[in-house]
């Protein structure tokens, strides 16, 4: 243990060290903020210190432009553990949402870990996930990662994200789409309403019918439905033969999200049987809810608190309720993961705001992230130092 100690005052040292590095890219980022799948200068700028500090980059990963994988390997064989980098910017807002000090956070955790493995069996890497705010083609990159298996043989994942407080372990929700087109016939509404089939009637009926499912909800789950009609006729005078449905599901639980989307449907198509018209149902996943590993969680809420960071109790934030949807909920469906809060901002400072974009580039803001950096870095480490963790978070992984 006295070594795994050593390990992580290199590693504390050396993200001192680099600070200057980090807050670089931090500003660097702050001051270009980029859409999501165009962030080519930041993709440029985090790769170079990256590929200077030894790491080998594959760049534009599954034919993502700015999407890298970036790999330090220490003494021999063994697993690969990787931390996440996000660096898309918001329209209007630059970096409201604090994804420029992700990216310095990622970085300096790389690096960090990377100086500590010399005689560690294993392999360091920095992922680099393109436009986590959904913009462009590489939108939901992570989903797209973990689709076609990129961390397949990857054995944990570790990041943070800015935000006005501090936490590690807070469920996310994950959100799936169901979009209702239903198809009937036309006809004068007052002349030969009885040769009419009304779409509208039909989308009504199942808007209804899935407000009704909320009831049974169960409450643990974080059922969220919003729906709205986009279409529902031309003009009052002619039964319509379309109408539109677009409805979003969230829930903490992905089976459950799941199972009700399919119920969701249902209505749809129980609606369209009642008044005999068609329905088209197009449902899908668009970001999975986060799967917990409490083994990974610990391990990494335990070097914040080593930290001295303001961390709330693991079990505390791992109960609490989500309020968002993150593509990180997709990585942590197919490898054992742990996500983090670092409080750069007020109590109460908006997400996906200017607010939250300059509190990024405060010294509160600043010297958080470099907690962050140290708190994921050590942890890198400690899956390689005792890696009877991660065969804890495996055994975890596949019993929950
Ligand atoms: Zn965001
Ligand atoms: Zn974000």
């Amino acid at each position: 243990m006295a070594e795994l100690n050593s390990l992580k005052n290199i590693v504390k040292e050396i993200v001192d060290e680099k600070r200057p590095v980090l807050e670089d890219i931090a500003k660097y980022l702050y001051d270009n903020p980029e859409l999501g799948s165009e962030e080519f200068k930041a993709f440029a700028k985090i790769t170079k210190v990256l590929e200077d500090h030894g790491f080998d980059v594959e760049k534009g990963v599954y034919d993502m432009p700015t999407a890298f994988v970036a790999t330090y390997k220490g003494k021999g064989d063994g697993p690969k553990v990787a931390v996440l980098a996000e660096y898309d910017a918001l329209p209007g807002v630059g970096h409201g949402c604090g994804h420029d000090l992700i990216a310095a956070s990622a970085v300096g955790a790389g690096i960090a870990a990377s100086k500590a493995i010399a005689d560690l069996d294993g392999e360091i890497l920095v992922i680099g996930t393109p436009a986590e705010e959904g913009h462009g083609p590489s939108g939901g990159s992570k989903v797209i990662m973990a689709n076609k298996g990129l961390f397949d043989d990857i054995s944990g994942v570790v990041m943070l994200h800015p935000a006005s407080a501090w936490g590690v372990g807070s469920q996310a929700l994950g959100i799936s789409k169901c979009n209702m087109v239903f198809k009937g016939q036309t006809s004068h509404a007052a002349a030969s309403p009885h040769l009419g089939r009304n779409a509208l009637n039909a989308a009504t009926l199942a808007y209804t019918a899935t407000h009704m499912l909320r009831q049974e909800a169960r409450r643990d789950a974080n059922l969220v439905i919003h729906g709205i009609i986009t279409e529902g006729g031309i003009a009052n005078n002619i039964i319509p033969d379309r109408a539109v449905l677009s409805f979003g599901v969230r829930s903490s639980d992905q089976e459950y999200l799941d199972e009700m989307v399919d119920k969701v449907a249902r209505c749809g198509e129980g609606a369209a049987h009642a008044l005999g018209v068609e329905v088209e149902i197009d449902k899908g996943r668009f970001y999975s809810s986060k799967k917990l590993n409490y083994p990974m969680i610990k391990a990494l809420w335990q070097n914040y608190v080593d930290l001295g960071a303001p961390v709330s109790d693991w079990e505390e934030s791992a109960n609490s309720i989500p309020m968002a949807s993150t593509d990180y909920g997709d990585v942590s469906q197919v490898v054992p993961s742990a996500g983090s809060y670092i409080g750069i901002a007020p109590a109460g400072t908006p997400g996906h705001s200017i607010q939250l974009a300059d509190a990024s580039m405060t010294k509160k803001g600043l010297d958080a992230m470099i907690v962050g950096t140290k708190a994921l870095g050590m942890t890198l480490v400690e899956l390689l130092a005792k890696p009877e963790i991660l065969v804890e978070a495996k055994e975890y992984f596949d019993s929950h």
